[in-house]
């Protein structure tokens, strides 16, 4: 298997050459050549197994050789051996036709330990192969950071830089970083907001002599690898519902869009999918553009589902590729475009192509907080707020196959939100009991990018 860049960039490389380069040089992201293709008996022959064992057999084709299946089996039963529960990724009824996808049973307690726990052990194993160093920068207002921290911590090949909004994160999530104190983990808390650390990291990246000196790389969804190790729970989640023999949907709290375009390459693999249906809050513009063929930029308002909280959803360009036929100088002409002007008019095939593919709808603070209430009341179950959002969505969707919601955060992430709705404020897994008595250790920068370069130059063992 090769990957090409969605901008048209010819050089293919392989898995291991995309995990690590994260965003192509043209300015791209990386896909699969061709979609691997399931046949009905080969999902038929994966019911009932075990969360690794799927992940082992929906990797090995987009691995392509890359790592020996032999240590590739080994590193995904390794990656799902800490999770806290015996099914990995358990389903839940909470009515008729409707069910929820938990995805917080990880490390940090949301879905991005899915496949960042995995992803890590991936790039441990191919680092100590080339005999590589990289330093991993990334921004965070939430979520991300934790699992990505969690994924790396104590590796002897990365250096993890984290920058989140001093003051501005959640407790629960800030501490899930400052906590961690292992020698190549380092957290800033920088003196801005989430939009400055995102700015200085761009930055970093875009200085091409410091990049390759610190040998810098990403870990949010732009690399092709997160998304490929998110494909696996929709393939675990039909196969448990009857698929290939009987279709599911799907309806996906989404923000950058990676883990909706996880279950797209599903459905292109050849899984029974029959309704994919994106939920955001009401900084809607993915749900805008697939019901009116536009995309259209506005500001971002804060909400209390901040993990949806985004402007520009970064992978939707992987979805635009395909809408475009593959064709990269197109795809690379419409996000140019949409960057300079903050609106793209997509043409009418194109238009017929997203909506036939997917539904959408977005969710208020009052729907989200009132679903909150419902579903503790209905069925006793009580779920986050981002949970609440595609729940809200679901139950407006239309779906004659069973609709699957993806559970993205654990409650007690998010507890305020909770006990608002509900009056209960949701404890921790035992776990993580004690998160408020741990040691904290964390350095305090000012917003400006030559001091952030001296700090990761002082930290970075790559050189
Ligand atoms: C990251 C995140 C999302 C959004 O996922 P995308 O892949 O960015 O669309 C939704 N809910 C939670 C809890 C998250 O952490």
């Amino acid at each position: 298997m090769r990957y090409l860049s969605t901008r048209g960039e010819p050089a293919a490389l392989a898995f291991d050459d995309v995990l690590l380069a994260g965003l192509a040089r043209d300015g791209g992201l990386y896909v699969p050549e061709t979609w691997p293709q399931f046949s009905a008996a080969e999902w038929r022959g994966l019911r009932g197994k075990r969360y690794h064992e799927i992940a082992f057999a929906v990797l090995k084709p987009y691995v392509g050789g890359a790592i020996p299946d032999a240590d590739l089996a080994r590193l995904t039963r390794e990656a799902y051996a800490n999770f806290t529960h015996q099914a990995v990724a358990p389903l839940k009824q909470l009515d008729a036709n409707l069910w929820t996808l938990e995805l917080f049973h990880g490390p940090t307690l949301a879905f991005k330990d899915y496949a960042l726990q995995l992803v890590g052990k991936l790039f441990d194993y191919v680092l100590a192969k080339k005999g590589q160093r990289i330093t991993i920068v990334g921004a965070t207002s939430g979520d991300t950071g934790p699992a990505g921290i969690a994924a790396v911590a104590g590796s002897q090949h990365i250096d993890i830089v984290v920058l989140h909004p001093n003051g501005r994160t959640s407790p629960v999530q800030r501490r899930q970083m400052t906590t961690v104190l292992d020698p190549n983990v380092h957290n800033v808390a920088l003196e801005g907001t989430f939009d400055d650390c995102q700015d200085l990291v761009k930055a970093l990246f875009g200085d091409l002599e410091f990049r390759d000196r610190y040998r810098l790389s990403a870990i949010n969804s732009i690399n092709w690898a997160r998304i490929a190790g998110q494909i696996v729970y929709y393939v675990h989640a039909a196969l448990a519902l009857g698929a290939p023999d009987r279709p599911v949907s799907f309806c996906v709290p989404t923000g950058n869009f990676g883990n909706v375009l996880a279950a797209d390459a599903a459905r292109r693999m050849g899984l029974p999918i029959e309704r994919l249906v994106v939920a955001t809050n009401r900084n809607d513009i993915v749900a805008r553009t697939i019901l009116t063929g536009t995309m259209a930029l506005e500001s971002v308002a804060p909400t209390i589902t901040p993990s949806m909280d985004i402007q520009v959803s970064s992978n939707f360009e992987r979805l635009v590729f395909e809408l475009a036929g593959r064709d990269g100088r197109a795809t690379a002409a419409m996000m140019t475009e949409f960057r300079q002007s903050g609106k793209l008019a997509f043409p009418q095939g194109m238009k017929g192509a997203l909506a036939d593919g997917f539904d959408a709808g977005a969710a208020s603070e009052a729907d989200t907080l009132n679903t909150i209430a419902k579903m503790r009341l209905t069925t006793g179950e009580i779920v986050d707020p981002h949970t609440a959002v595609a729940i809200h969505v679901a139950q407006r969707a239309k779906s004659d196959a069973p609709i699957v919601v993806a559970s993205t955060a654990h409650p007690a992430k998010f507890p305020d939100a909770v006990e608002k709705a509900t009056g209960i404020r949701p404890a921790l897994p035992d776990f993580l009991a004690d998160l408020f008595e741990r040691e904290e250790r964390v350095d305090i920068l000012p917003n400006d990018a030559a001091t952030l370069k001296k700090y990761v130059a002082a930290h970075a063992k790559a050189q």
